[in-house]
């Protein structure tokens, strides 16, 4: 019961051939993680992500608007119009959660809110529990009736979610329970929109991507052909009901902020809303996989290269600008009012997830590392329970993580993130298997050449040394073992021309195998091997991890006469809990720069210490943390981005 999702790309394969190679996505009860940096994350977010953020729900009304829906209780709808889908995000990390670790207790309170949404459910499959508690006082932005409002009402989006949730909630459990809600929801949507009928697209995506996760779990294409349909009628349908000026709802008067301003097939630049744009470009991407037809995929590696090359942080964060939660001009990245939404972060490792899939280039994994160690797990405090919506590159001392947002999407979003994020270490290709990512685990995958156990431990993101031991099912099994060569330890942090390494890395990696060093041979980024595999191999790759300070094209102002610091796939900041006011500090890039670790802070983090001057002359020690740990010590000032000389 578990094989359906992440063995769909196989099945399509055989049905369609496909110009791309598509890799395969282990299924999640194929990995085990074992990590002594990610392993903690996880289980801070069953124990405290995923009960908190319930906990949350249940405090603000999000779960009793289902149960006043449903007529089980009495009361009127709390909150806005799209806070349903907040809890089906976090019933969706619940039940990746519950695949990797059993426990009778949250899959019970699961399953009581799967009743609740069943409950809330109208007779014909519609499920928007504003209106349906009170059609004439709704949730402002609801539209006064089904769907005429869909640029604002979010009716699309919020179901999207919950086909994503019951899908895993079907994966999880193998019950059919939340299943049958959502393909009654969806069985509604597909008899109300489509050409001829409703041509109106979502005005927030995430319903193609739920769809599409219908289609890979049933194979039924009436959720495929919707899905394109979503895609293909967006910006293509008619006048639309404009709000009046002024109203809050102002925004989605503007096409270019909903990625409707023209088809999207003709779309080549980020433009608009950062989630709202990452999920569309994740999903015509699923769409190539699915149909064959790779015109999706190319608009969306076209809009990639246009991120890439001006639009992307450091870090790893899309949509700098707060006006719009929006993609900003080509260079028009800001630090300390850089936006870079947390849920964009999430969105960003979807994106480039399916293009890597689609291509087996690594150098969209270097941009999916590179946003999964900074600017997600960013939004992300130590206690798992504090949250930032936005993650600026610089602070003056203003920001402070919350425990909750009115709109509170990002932790949700890490909530469903944290515990599925395994499948995106390996990939299993026609050759044989990929390491994407270096993170300790155990994969048990299926390759055309026999089944195969690895085990990887490292000890990434702080030292270079990561281990694989290869186990073939039978002995001398041939197959190529392809191992990522990071973008971090070249010339550049990822592809793009946007940044680059002050100085080049003074070791190159090493590979061996059994002990014996081999050449590396370089294919799409990836260190090859082919080899007819025994029981006991062991593969042993080192990573120069050396500090490097990094500068942006000279088109990006705000970094401009200032330098950052990487050490492997990590981008490290200087905070004022650890040296004071650092708004005046001055450093030179040719200046030794110490790593080390440090037990006594933020759960354990490498550090990085150097010489700066400060504003009247005299020498500093300097400490840097990664970035991802910023802000878990009280307000104060924070720069990725120092002044140089
Ligand atoms: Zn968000």
């Amino acid at each position: 019961m578990f094989t359906v999702l992440f063995s769909a790309c196989a099945r399509n394969i055989e049905e369609k051939p496909v110009k791309n190679a598509w890799l395969l996505t282990p299924e999640l009860t194929s990995v085990k993680v074992n990590d002594p940096f990610w392993t903690p994350l996880i289980e801070r977010n069953r124990t405290a992500t995923i009960p908190y953020t319930f906990g949350k729900c249940e405090e603000t009304g999000r779960i009793d608007n289902f149960a006043i829906a449903g007529g089980l209780m009495k009361g009127k709808h709390t909150g806005e119009r799209y806070n349903d889908s907040d809890v089906f995000k976090i019933i969706e990390g619940a039940c990746y959660s519950l695949i990797e670790t059993p426990d009778p207790k949250l899959r019970s309170y699961v399953d009581s809110l799967v009743t609740l949404i069943a409950a809330a459910q109208e007779d014909d499959g519609y499920l928007y529990t504003t209106r349906t508690i009170d059609s004439l006082n709704m949730a402002p932005g609801a539209g006064r009736e089904r769907w005429i409002d869909e640029r604002v009402s979010h009716e699309l989006y919020n179901v999207g979610h919950m086909y994503e949730a019951a899908v895993a909630h079907y994966q999880a459990t193998g019950s059919n329970v939340f299943l049958d809600v959502a393909l009654k929801n969806a069985e509604l949507v597909a008899k109300e929109f489509g050409w001829g009928l409703r041509e109106i697209a979502p005005g927030h995506q995430e319903i193609e991507i739920g769809l599409i996760k219908l289609y890979d779990l049933t194979a039924n294409r009436q959720w495929l052909e919707l899905a394109q349909f979503f895609i293909d009628v967006r910006g293509r349908q008619g006048d639309y009901v404009r709000h009046p000026e002024k109203s809050r709802f102002d925004v989605y008067n503007d096409s270019v902020y909903l990625q409707m301003h023209k088809p999207v097939l003709e779309q080549s630049e980020a433009v608009g809303h950062a989630v709202r744009g990452a999920y569309m470009y994740t999903a015509m991407a699923d769409l190539s996989r699915a149909t064959g037809e790779n015109k999706y995929l190319e608009a969306s590696q076209r809009i990639w290269d246009d991120v890439t090359g001006g639009k992307i942080y450091i870090t790893g964060g899309i949509g700098s600008k707060e006006l719009g939660e929006a993609f900003g001009e080509a260079y028009e990245l800001n630090n300390l009012n850089a936006y870079t939404e947390t849920c964009a972060s999430v969105a960003n490792v979807f994106w480039n997830h399916r293009l890597y899939t689609a291509t087996g280039d690594a150098r969209y994994l270097d941009v999916l590392e590179r946003t999964l160690y900074n600017g997600l797990i960013s939004g992300i405090g130590t206690d798992g329970c504090s949250f930032y919506y936005t993650n600026p590159l610089e602070s003056d001392g203003r920001f402070e993580r919350a425990g909750w947002f009115d709109c509170s999407c990002c932790p949700g979003n890490v909530a469903r993130f944290m515990p599925a994020m395994k499948q995106y270490i390996w990939s299993v290709t026609d050759q044989g298997v990929n390491v994407n990512l270096f993170i300790g685990s155990e994969a048990k995958l299926k390759t055309g050449a026999g089944d195969v156990e690895l085990k990887q431990t490292t000890g990434l993101p702080w030292k270079g040394d990561v281990t694989i031991n290869v186990d073939p099912a039978v002995n001398n099994t041939v197959f190529r073992l392809s191992i990522r060569i990071p973008s971090w330890t070249g010339d550049a942090p990822m592809a793009g021309g946007l940044y680059r390494y002050v100085t080049p890395a003074k070791e190159k990696p090493e590979l061996k195998v059994n002990g014996k060093k081999i050449t590396i041979t370089e294919e799409k980024g990836f260190a090859v091997i082919d080899r007819s595999w025994k029981r006991g191999d062991v593969v042993t790759l080192s990573l120069p991890m050396e500090p490097r300070f990094i500068i942006a094209r000279d088109e990006v102002k705000a970094d401009s006469g200032r330098v950052a610091i990487g050490a492997g796939p990590l981008v490290y900041c200087v905070e004022e809990a650890d040296n004071g006011k650092i708004s005046d500090l001055n450093v030179n890039p040719a200046t030794g720069v110490v790593s080390s670790f440090d037990t006594a802070i933020l759960d354990g983090v490498g550090k990085l210490t150097f010489t700066a001057e400060k504003a009247d002359g005299s020498q500093k020690e300097v400490m840097a943390v990664p970035y991802y740990s910023w802000a878990n010590r009280g307000k104060g000032e924070m720069q990725v981005w120092i002044k140089t000389k």
